[in-house]
């Protein structure tokens, strides 16, 4: 197995790692109520998708009782 003539140095490492970062995740806006989420998801304050509520969220079963 090869292995490294000379060790890496801190600036040749950091200068490699420069490249290596992390990538911001596209987020959206809710329509219903605005707080930002993932796209093509169901939004986890409200409960809804696509304008309709398809799951329902602990503030509405309060609001129920
Ligand atoms: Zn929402």
């Amino acid at each position: 197995m090869a292995v490294p003539f000379r060790r890496t140095s801190k600036t040749k490492k950091r200068m490699r790692r420069t490249h290596l970062k992390k990538t911001e995740p596209g987020m959206i806006t809710c329509p219903n109520c605005g707080a930002s989420l993932k796209p093509h998801r169901v939004c986890t304050k409200c409960g809804y998708y696509k304008n309709k509520e398809v799951i329902a969220t602990m503030n509405d079963a309060k609001e129920e009782e």
